[in-house]
């Protein structure tokens, strides 16, 4: 069984996806990670951003791999090829590279090969873009969950200072999402749209508790 997350960035979905995952003892699957560790890599080979075949190649090539921290059976390390990238896919240089490298067709495909059989294989909550639309659009469950573009630039501000990598500016991480919104809507493969048949969440002015709660329902219906 899948329940599909989708939404824009800092939306609360990977809050929302983990703790529903363990909720329902389902394992969880955050795409974006996928997406941010092939742009970390592709910087790391000094390959171009704009370099499509390249892009590809890298997607078709790295392995990604998640791992736990001991006594979380929640997957929060990610890795690539040999190299651990669980904190260094999450600067701002890796924000700004990766809307560039999930636009590329040959990236998406590559991924959704590997996202299908990842979630096919379980049962999984599974976190993105176009879960419910393009990479199981069959799933029992379909979210979308968005919140006020000031509301995620907050909590994407906490979530940095919580995870231990540092203060960040809020009006350049305002700016940021909003530059990541419009290029996700705008990418000619898989936009970031709900899918037709997904629940809308707002979650702006509610407990995130109250969010997983409504989600798990669903799930359990
Ligand atoms: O969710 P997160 O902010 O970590 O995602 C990083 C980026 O990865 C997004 O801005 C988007 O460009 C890309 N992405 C995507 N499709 C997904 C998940 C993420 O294009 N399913």
């Amino acid at each position: 069984m899948i329940v599909a997350i989708d939404g824009p960035s800092g939306a609360g979905k990977s809050t929302v996806a983990k703790a529903v995952a363990k909720e329902l003892g389902f394992s969880c699957l955050d795409t974006g990670a996928m997406y941010r560790a092939i742009a970390w890599q592709a910087l790391h080979n000094g390959v171009s951003l704009d370099d499509e075949a390249a892009l590809g190649e890298i997607a078709r090539t790295y392995d990604i791999a998640f791992g736990h921290v001991e006594g979380d059976p929640v997957p929060k390390r990610v890795f690539i090829g040999d190299a651990e990238v669980t904190d260094a896919i999450r600067t701002a240089e890796i924000d700004r590279a990766v809307s560039p490298t999930s636009a590329a067709p040959s990236v998406r495909a590559a991924l959704l090969e590997q996202q299908r059989r990842i979630g096919n294989a379980g049962n999984y909550v599974v976190e993105g873009r176009d879960i419910g639309t393009v990479v199981f659009p069959d799933a029992a469950v379909k979210v979308f969950l968005t919140a006020s573009d000031e509301e995620r630039a907050h909590r994407r501000v906490r979530q940095n200072v919580d995870r231990g990598i540092g203060s960040i500016d809020y009006e350049e991480v305002l700016a940021d999402l909003r530059r990541r919104d419009a290029a996700d809507s705008s990418r000619a493969t898989a936009p970031l749209r709900a899918a037709e048949d997904a629940v809308q969440i707002d979650s702006t002015s509610h407990y995130i508790e109250e969010v997983i709660d409504q989600i798990c329902a669903l799930a359990r219906e």
